[in-house]
């Protein structure tokens, strides 16, 4: 099995979550007691968030990288970044490092191609639905994007920030993101991305009329599947025969 290192605590609400699903998968895959093989960097995520809001992404990925390659030197043997925001700076991550970085925007758009969805909505921080770090990266993969109006993308990005990453769940929130899946679907998404780690914590399946596609599940999955790639591709070796 593969060491899987986690660059998380943006914000820890959803790193919490990638923990729980790497295990649970793992136990899903090989039973018993096993458990993922994993490393966790958790930043201090004011201040990230005070480097993404003064628009001082260098000094982000600056962060970042020197994390990462803490998670290398501890052992892993593939990175995640655990949240969708912070793929403005992939670049700068994944060149500190040997070791490869499994990128959200790569993982989530094959689960939707899967899916057979073409066209699709974006929910997440204003940086990734209004940037091209994420949206083109899924336009690489033949992806049709929408974002919501540029009222509704202020909620969608307020109630991240002042709820979501602080652990704070409303009903509120839920009817308000509900109405802006709904406006995406009127404009012709037939699924939308849950594009910030935090939205599967408010958002399920049954609150949509078209599927979701939770970012942090598909990246966990896609993390295990990698980490047993080696163990559960190769056969048995066979029995001898007497
Ligand atoms: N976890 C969020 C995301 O997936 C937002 C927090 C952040 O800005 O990193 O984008």
């Amino acid at each position: 099995m593969k060491t899987i290192g986690l660059l998380g605590g943006m914000s820890w609400e959803s790193t919490a979550e990638y923990y729980r699903l790497l295990n649970e998968l793992t136990r899903e895959q090989l039973g018993g007691l096993h458990s993922a093989r994993c490393v966790l960097y958790s930043v201090d995520f004011a201040e990230i968030e005070r480097l993404q809001v003064e628009g001082r992404w260098e000094e982000a990925g600056a962060v970042l990288a020197s994390a990462a390659e803490a998670l290398a030197a501890a052992g892993a043997d593939l990175l995640l970044i655990c949240t969708n925001t912070m793929h403005k700076v992939a670049d700068q991550v994944a060149a500190a490092v040997e070791i490869p970085l499994l990128h959200l925007a790569d993982t989530t758009a094959a689960a939707v191609r899967a899916a057979g969805v073409r066209r699709v909505g974006l929910l997440g921080t204003a940086f990734t639905m209004e940037q091209d770090f994420y949206r083109g990266r899924l336009a690489d993969h033949g992806l049709d994007v929408l974002v919501p109006s540029p009222g509704s993308r202020a909620t969608v990005h307020r109630v991240i920030y002042e709820e979501l990453c602080q652990g704070i769940i409303r009903e509120e929130s839920r009817l308000a993101y509900q109405a802006v899946i709904d406006e995406l679907v009127a404009a012709g998404a037939e699924g939308v991305i849950l594009g910030c780690t935090e939205i599967e914590l408010l958002i399920a399946p049954e609150h949509s009329p078209v599927p979701v596609f939770a970012t942090t599940r598909l990246h966990a999955e896609a993390a295990v599947a990698a980490a047993l790639a080696d163990r559960l591709g190769t056969p048995h070796p066979p029995k001898p025969v007497h």
